[in-house]
Parts: C-alpha cells; sequence; structure tokens
C-alpha cells in the first residue's frame, strides 16, 4: 500500500490525558492540595503516587522544550548561572526556561508555570545529572529531597543490589509522609505497581506491533505515544490508553496499513530522540522508504519486573534492570536480540553531545554489532535539545549513505 497513512485517532484521548495531567498539576499548585512530588522519568513514580501526590516528571518538561524548540534559545540563560553547556541539555533548557520565566505549557494549556514542587524525588539509575538538577530546585523552593543512587554499568542484577535499592526506597518514606501528610499504605502501593505492570505489558506489545512488516508505527509514533507510559504509569488511565491505542494498532494491520509506504528498509535508532527535527527525520524516513521501527529510547519504559507481592524488591529490580543502567555485553546482547526479532537491516547511532548516558557509540558497540551481525551502521552527531550542535545535512547524508549501503548490500 503505497498512499500516506491515515492519522492514529488514539492520539486524541491521549491529547486529553496529557492535558489532564498538566491542568490536575497546575490546580493542585494553586489549592496546595495534593503535595505535588517532582520524579524522574525512570524513578519511584509508584511510591510517589501511592503516598497521594501529584506527580511531575520535568524530563517530559524537557522534551517538550525541546519539540517545541525553545530549548536552543533558553539554554544561555542556565550557563550564565553556572551549569555548563556540556551537561543535559534538559537540564540546561529546564533550568533556563525556569530563570527565563517561561515554559510551551502556556501555550498549550494556559498554565502559568511549571507546578512547584513541595518534594522532589530521583533516581541516578539513567545519570547523575537528574540530581544536580532537581537539587537546584530544591536550593531554590527550600524543599526536601529525596532519591536512590542506583549501581550503574550492572552486568547480572544481583539480589544485593535489589536489596540495597528496595531498603533506599523504603528510606524516602519518612519524608514523603511529613510533606503529604499522608500514611504510608502498603496496599496503595500495592495497586500502583500491579497499575504500572498493566501498563508496561500493553506498552510493550504497542512496540512489539512494529515487528511487522510493514510495520504499522515508527519511532515517530512512539516518541509520541509513550508519554502516558512515561507520566501516567502507576494509573488506570494508562492502562486505558493502550488498550485504546493497542485496538486501533490491529485494525491498522489487519488492513495492512503501513507507517512508512513503500517500506524496503527496516531501521533502529539507537540513543535519544533529537526532539526538535522529529518532523524533518520522519519525512527524510518517509522519503528514504525507511521505517525506524525499533529504538532502545522508546524500550526504556518497559519495566517487566514490577510484582505487586514484592512492591519494594520488584520497583528496586524493575528500575535497575533497564538498558541505560547495565555493562555493555548486556547492552550489546540486547539490541542483537531487537535487530534479529524486527529483521532490522541497520542501526543509526545518535551521538548526543550532552548525553553521553544515552550515546552508546563512543565504546565500539556499533563496530561490535556490525561484526556479529553484519548490520549496517551509522552515528550521527546531534542532541537531545540543543539544537546547535545538530546539522540537518550532515544527519541527511549520513542517514542517506547508510541506506545507499544497505540496498546495495541486498542487491
Ligand atoms: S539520561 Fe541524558 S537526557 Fe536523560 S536526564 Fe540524564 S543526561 Fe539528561
Amino acid at each position: 500500500m503505497n498512499q500516506t497513512p491515515p492519522p492514529i485517532n488514539a492520539t486524541k484521548q491521549m491529547k486529553k490525558l496529557m492535558a489532564d495531567h498538566f491542568l490536575g498539576l497546575d490546580r493542585a499548585k494553586k489549592q496546595g492540595s495534593p503535595k505535588v512530588a517532582w520524579c524522574t522519568s525512570v524513578g519511584p513514580a509508584e511510591l510517589l503516587l501511592a503516598m497521594g501526590f501529584e506527580v511531575y516528571f520535568p524530563e517530559n518538561h524537557g522534551a517538550l522544550l525541546g519539540a517545541t524548540r525553545m530549548a536552543t534559545e533558553l539554554i544561555p540563560a542556565a550557563n550564565a548561572a553556572g551549569y555548563s553547556p556540556d551537561i543535559c541539555s534538559y537540564l540546561t533548557s529546564d533550568v533556563g526556561a525556569f530563570l527565563a520565566g517561561v515554559t510551551p505549557l502556556t501555550k498549550a494549556y494556559g498554565i502559568e508555570s511549571v507546578p512547584k514542587a513541595d518534594v522532589l524525588a530521583f533516581n541516578t539509575n539513567q545519570c547523575r545529572d537528574v540530581q544536580d538538577w532537581f537539587d537546584f530546585y530544591a536550593r531554590h523552593w527550600k524543599v526536601p529531597i529525596v532519591g536512590v543512587r542506583t549501581h550503574r554499568g550492572v552486568g547480572e542484577v544481583k539480589d544485593c543490589y535489589v536489596k540495597d535499592l528496595a531498603q533506599q526506597f523504603k528510606d524516602m518514606i519518612p519524608v514523603l509522609e511529613q510533606v503529604s501528610g499522608n500514611k504510608f499504605d502498603i496496599d496503595r502501593l500495592r495497586e500502583t505497581v500491579r497499575l504500572s505492570k498493566e501498563c508496561t505489558v500493553r506498552w510493550r506489545k504497542v512496540l512489539e506491533a512494529a515487528a511487522q512488516i510493514p510495520a504499522p508505527m515508527t519511532f515517530f509514533d512512539y516518541t509520541i505515544h509513550m508519554a502516558p507510559a512515561v507520566v501516567l504509569r502507576g494509573r488506570q488511565e494508562a492502562v486505558d490508553y493502550y488498550d485504546l491505542l493497542l485496538k486501533e494498532i490491529e485494525e491498522r494491520i489487519a488492513a495492512g496499513i503501513s507507517a512508512v509506504p513503500g517500506e524496503r528498509i527496516r531501521l533502529y535508532w539507537e540513543g535519544m530522540p533529537v526532539w526538535g527535527r522529529l518532523r524533518m527525520l520522519s519525512e527524510l524516513m518517509s522519503e528514504l522508504k525507511s521505517a525506524i521501527v525499533a529504538s532502545t529510547y522508546c524500550n526504556s519504559w518497559i519495566f517487566e519486573a514490577f510484582d505487586e507481592k514484592e512492591p519494594f524488591e520488584s520497583m528496586a529490580r524493575a528500575y535497575t534492570e533497564l538498558f541505560i543502567v547495565r555493562d555493555e555485553d548486556y547492552k550489546t546482547r540486547y539490541i542483537e536480540n531487537w535487530i534479529k526479532r524486527f529483521k532490522i537491516d541497520g542501526i543509526i547511532f545518535h551521538d548526543a553531545k550532552t548525553c553521553p548516558n544515552n550515546s552508546n557509540n563512543r565504546y565500539a558497540l556499533p563496530q561490535r554489532l556490525s561484526r556479529d551481525l553484519g548490520v549496517a551502521t551509522v552515528t550521527i552527531n546531534g542532541d537531545l535539545n540543543d539544537l546547535r550542535c545538530f546539522s540537518d545535512e550532515q544527519a541527511k547524508t549520513n542517514i542517506e549513505a547508510l541506506v545507499e549501503q544497505i540496498l546495495e548490500q541486498a542487491a
């Protein structure tokens, strides 16, 4: 089928959910109740929800600053305040926006500012930047900050790591009780963990739908439809949303709808999205009849280990099993598995200038995968939010060269 695919109808519902999410946070901030907790994107959301907080995810705000192309102009304000241009550009664009008194939430939802935190909760499983980012706000508002410090470069997820992290989660409780005014209730935690697991199961199915040839959705769709898994996991709304989306995906597969009409090449995206260039890259991929069918990034919100029977231990395990936390051998095997299952022809590695944690081209992973699987790879230089680090022309030339190489190999 070679015509432009119809839009995904579920998007309307997702937009409504996101509007409700941000308006709910704004209301909580104005009323002073429920209390607002800031949480890192792969942080202890289940615990915060169980304690009765409205939960806000600044990385989601960072992505919005990138996608609306506000970030590049705002980063210098954070640099002037002492935050290096070389560190996470989510951090610098978010802090820059705060110092400049602007937010994309104003245009989108009529919200004046991001919700002031009553408490900030981080997990360093992804990087140290999140802690420094939250420290800025904790100092500014003089509010408590709590967090867990996760082991990094992990091969096997050992029981001793799980035990340590489970205890770190428990150690947060007294502060969370004091700020929220609510007593910790294990049954409420079991429920949010159960709902997060339900969300994960569905989100995985959504991602796995792209194993279908042709793929009914691509990376660019996933970067939009991942939002409920990021900001609403632990809540029934996210579960219902993915049921709705899955039903539509099944219909698209049955109707033979291809996200990239005339799909002839299947690619894997390794690294952060370039938020301000998603449209450009999506159009380029369509022109090249190449579908990006899988990515490490969108897979990062699959948390297999959640188990309501052992809420603390399973949270500890789920948040440590993530790709970003693991060693090079694990990462190699992980990508190999997706490459084989999704019948992928090539990999685009995005070397994001300000996020070494999500730039996996730097320790010979492309070379290992190329040698072991015969898969073509290319590295494009760029950034998640700082568009001064990204060249449309260079990215285009490199991706076109990758596609040519794949076509030549197949000829
Ligand atoms: S993982 Fe990268 S993009 Fe995410 S917060 Fe850390 S440095 Fe920033």
